[in-house]
Formats: C-alpha cells, sequence, structure tokens
C-alpha cells in the first residue's frame, strides 16, 4: 500500500474538516469511509419515493453559521443555507403555539405574559451570541475568554437546570418553548447539561438563526470533499477499517469513530489506563427515525408553525420532562418528544412540486427496537389534524437500525456519547488535548471528542490542529478561499 502523511477513517462531517484542514497544510490525505457514500450524518437520500431527498441523520444547522470551522472554511459562500424567519415552533393543546423569530423582540412581543421574562433571559447571550458560539465550541477545558459572557450564560443554566426552572415564567408557551430545545440533549429533565444546550441552541436561534441547506446536509459534505479533492486528498468508500494493520503507513491517523470503535481498532497500541477510560464512556438515550413523503404541507392547527423550520411536538413543559423521564427510565413514552424540520417548505429541491418531505425523530431508550412510525404519526396528528391523509410513504429506522446504520451511534445514540456535564469535559477522557491519544500518531476526530454532537466540523478541526503540531511541526493552514 502507498503511504500517506495523514489517514481518516470516516467521512462525516468532522472526519472531513479533519482531512481539509491536514490536506490545506500541504499534506497527502487518505478518507477511508464503510458505507457506500461518504457524509456520515450528513447525508441526504431518496428514502421514500423518486424525487423525494430526505436528510438521512442531520436536517436543520444552528452550529453551520457559528461554528468556528465553518466560518473559517466560508462554509455560506460554498453553498446556498436558507434561514427560516421561525427557528423553531411548539405547538400546545388547543391550537396555541410558541413561536421562536430569529428577532428576539418578536418572540418576546408574541409570548405575553412571559415576553419580559425571555428577553430578560436571551438578550444578554444574543448580543454577545459570537462569544456563546465560541465558548460551546471549545473544549471545556480551556480558560473562557469571554468570561462575563460565561457568567451570564452559566447563571442562566444553573436556573433552567434546577427545579426552580419554573419560577420565571407565568404561562405555558415560553417554558415549553425552552423545554423543547433543551430536550434535544435526550436526557432527563431539568438537568445542568440539557439546560446549557437548550440556552446555546436557543441563543442562536435568535441570532444567526437555524440554517438548513439547500440540497440537504448533504450538500456540506459534498464542499468539505470538493476541497479536500482540490487540495490532493483522495477518499476510498466502502472500505470498513477494523484494525490499524488494515491502513497504509501513515505518520498521523485520525479515527472519525466512537470511542468504542476507537479501542477495538488501536486496542493493542493503547495504554490499559485510557482503554479502561474509554470503556467507561457511556452512550446515553437513542432516537428513531422516521421520514414521511407528503401530499401537502402538515396542515398545522397554528397556521404560524407552517413557517417554522424546526417544531417540537411534544406538550407542555411538564409532559416533557415525564416523557424524557420515561426515556431515561428504559420506557417508551405514551406521549413521545417528535423533532420536526420542514425543509421542503424552504428548499423546493427536496420534493416534487407540491409535495413535501418532513424529518422526523423521536426519544427512545438505548437499544430499541420500536419502529416508530405510529406513534409519531399520531403525536403529529395531535397538533395537525388531518396530517395522517396527507401520507405518501414512509420510511421508519429504529434505534438498533441507527447504529447498524453508522456503528458511531451505539445503541441509537446520536451523540456518540452521552453529553452529560461529565462527558463533556471528559470526551473521551479527561485531557488538556482530548483528541490525542497516548499511542503515538493516533487521534480520535469524531463527535465522542469536545465539543461533543452537532454539525460543525469543529472536533475534527481541532484534532488536526492537535495533529499538525505535533506529528508535523505545523500551524494550522488558512481554509477560506484566498
Ligand atoms: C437521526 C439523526 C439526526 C440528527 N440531526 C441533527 C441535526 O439536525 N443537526 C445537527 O447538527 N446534528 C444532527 N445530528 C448529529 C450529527 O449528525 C452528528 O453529531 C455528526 O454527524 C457527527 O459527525 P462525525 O463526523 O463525528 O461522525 P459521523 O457523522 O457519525 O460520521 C462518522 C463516519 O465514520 C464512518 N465510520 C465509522 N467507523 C468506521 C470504520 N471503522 N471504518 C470506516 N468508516 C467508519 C461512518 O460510516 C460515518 O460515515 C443527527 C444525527 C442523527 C443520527
Amino acid at each position: 500500500m502507498d503511504s500517506v502523511d495523514v489517514v481518516v477513517v470516516g467521512s462525516g462531517p468532522n472526519g472531513m474538516a479533519a482531512a481539509v484542514t491536514m490536506a490545506r497544510a500541504g499534506l497527502s490525505v487518505r478518507v477511508y469511509e464503510r458505507a457506500a457514500t461518504i457524509g456520515g450524518g450528513s447525508r441526504t437520500l431518496e428514502l421514500t419515493l423518486p424525487g423525494f431527498r430526505h436528510d438521512v441523520c442531520s436536517a436543520v444547522h444552528p452550529m453551520a453559521l457559528a461554528s468556528g470551522f465553518f466560518r473559517r472554511f466560508e462554509l455560506e459562500k460554498r453553498i446556498k443555507l436558507v434561514v427560516p424567519d421561525i427557528s423553531y415552533g411548539h405547538p400546545l393543546d388547543g391550537g396555541a403555539a410558541g413561536i421562536a423569530w430569529r428577532d428576539l423582540d418578536r418572540t418576546a412581543d408574541s409570548l405575553g405574559v412571559d415576553g419580559g421574562a425571555w428577553k430578560q433571559l436571551f438578550a444578554p447571550l444574543v448580543e454577545h451570541a459570537h462569544e456563546v458560539a465560541q465558548f460551546s465550541g471549545s473544549p471545556i477545558m480551556r480558560l473562557p475568554r469571554h468570561p462575563r459572557t460565561l457568567l451570564r450564560l452559566g447563571l442562566r443554566v444553573l436556573e433552567q437546570g434546577s427545579p426552580a426552572w419554573n419560577l420565571r415564567f407565568a404561562g405555558e408557551r415560553a417554558p415549553a418553548m425552552l423545554t423543547g430545545v433543551s430536550a434535544h440533549s435526550i436526557m432527563r429533565l431539568p438537568s445542568l447539561s440539557t439546560a446549557a444546550a437548550g440556552m446555546v441552541l436557543a441563543t442562536h436561534a435568535h441570532a444567526r438563526g437555524w440554517p438548513i441547506p439547500v440540497g440537504g446536509s448533504q450538500a456540506i459534505i459534498e464542499a468539505l470533499a470538493a476541497d479536500l479533492l482540490a487540495h490532493g486528498g483522495e477518499i476510498v468508500p466502502g472500505t470498513e477499517i477494523t484494525s490499524l494493520s488494515e491502513l497504509p503507513p501513515a505518520r498521523a491517523v485520525l479515527l472519525d469513530t466512537s470511542a468504542r470503535s476507537l479501542a477495538r481498532i488501536a486496542g493493542d497500541r493503547l495504554p490499559d489506563r485510557y482503554l479502561r477510560a474509554l470503556r467507561r464512556f457511556r452512550y446515553g438515550n437513542a432516537v428513531a427515525k422516521v421520514d414521511f413523503a407528503l401530499s401537502a404541507p402538515v396542515p398545522w392547527a397554528n397556521a404560524q408553525l407552517r413557517g417554522a423550520g424546526t417544531v417540537h411536538v411534544a406538550g407542555s413543559r411538564a409532559e416533557l420532562a415525564r416523557s424524557e423521564a420515561d426515556v431515561a427510565a428504559g420506557r417508551h413514552p405514551d406521549s413521545p418528544y417528535v423533532l420536526v424540520s420542514q425543509p421542503s417548505v424552504f428548499d423546493p429541491t427536496r420534493a416534487p412540486e407540491g409535495r413535501h418531505v418532513l424529518w422526523a425523530y423521536t426519544h427512545v431508550p438505548a437499544g430499541s427496537r420500536l419502529d416508530a412510525a405510529e406513534a409519531v404519526t399520531d403525536q403529529l396528528e395531535r397538533f395537525a389534524p388531518g396530517f395522517r391523509d396527507t401520507i405518501l410513504a414512509v420510511a421508519s429506522q429504529t434505534a438498533v437500525q441507527v447504529q447498524e446504520h453508522n456503528p458511531n451511534y451505539v445503541g441509537g445514540d446520536i451523540a456518540a456519547g452521552e453529553p452529560s456535564l461529565r462527558q463533556l469535559i471528559a470526551r473521551p477522557a479527561l485531557s488538556r488535548d482530548p483528541w490525542r491519544t497516548p499511542a503515538g500518531g493516533i487521534y480520535l476526530c469524531s463527535s465522542s471528542t469536545p465539543p461533543g454532537p452537532g454539525v460543525h466540523g469543529l472536533a475534527g478541526y481541532y484534532a488536526a490542529r492537535s495533529a499538525l503540531r505535533a506529528e508535523f511541526g505545523l500551524t494550522p493552514p488558512r481554509l477560506g478561499r484566498d
């Protein structure tokens, strides 16, 4: 096998970010991918009917504009990102809904009795959204660069992550909205880690918005692949790596895999203490995915939801906390939390004219074999009567199938490791350079490292930066078109 400077195993957004960074530094780079198509959690395929293009995993990308890697890479100049005026909506029974406009004032004005509380909660963070993004996109072991913004965020996280989380609110819509965002973490609510995720994502919702890529999440990967190839990189799809011995000689190997796969692939080079830390790394609860081809847009009882990029379908804050507690206890909830995106409302390339795709997933216990199509349809019908009549076709994936599709999502955990506070600090082990393993030249660059889950490319970028310094004595290259 020809030797190369750098091998990357896995072509998810982090693997591709690492590969682009290394190739732009002038190194020869080869990416191996087990699946037939590249992209990992950012892929778009016809899952239901011809002409209906569904995002297999990620659909909405709050970090596409906020990520330090994508800003350096100038992603928004390379692909078209639609930013809906309504970042997310949250229906309640009786036709009411909370609407998170990108415009914070408009949101506060629409929230009646809780408008002032919402504005007080978010205005100081939205004003410094760039600093919030910098903090949430950095390893927690680093000293914060903006301590005042961190303090403001921390105080709000303490409040919204504690049993006192209802004190500031009098109505139903505002607390339901914030809980809908916090529940992205798939953990028991309230907790400090769910509140942190909720505050950061909701801040982005009122700052640069929650973008949807035209053409689907695959467009992000295609932009990265084009840049990699233009800088001499190679991509080898359809090749699963099970041991380092299958790789060509290389000075650095970056694994865009789970921590568990790192132990399997590189176990004989890793010291026992580190292997024990990898084995202790916990995987969290899971998702079951459901994609719909529809004859019409979703007939939401509240018509404003038709313009929302994302909809959190779950009912009130108390109901949502109960359903997440069920999942944490290993049960399938009666009234599940359903995360919905309506990309074809904003991007006509996704479906034939007049038709629509609907992307949805629901939270289930790890390793669940439940086909969630009926439960998701029932929950949508509750807030959008007549939804069932618009369905042309359905494609459903259980949590177990989510892992079969991509082994990074152990048991269906789409975060590739529970995003608890402890595991956001020790990800996958406590270290000032968590991407660099104790085996020389071997790096982990997936979302099992900081800053954790999401399509941001930052874990790959940080791992590449670390490898460039340690293995090649190089500083990170410029990434933008220059
Ligand atoms: C259903 C679902 C919905 C999601 N929704 C969103 C969303 O809306 N917004 C958002 O920001 N994030 C979302 N995410 C999360 C997001 O997709 C991930 O956090 C992100 O893709 C992680 O990137 P990564 O590069 O670390 O890993 P991945 O994207 O998982 O890529 C890892 C790649 O490595 C390959 N691989 C693994 N092991 C091997 C091996 N041994 N040999 C060769 N190749 C290997 C895999 O096949 C895969 O292609 C979602 C995820 C899922 C599953």
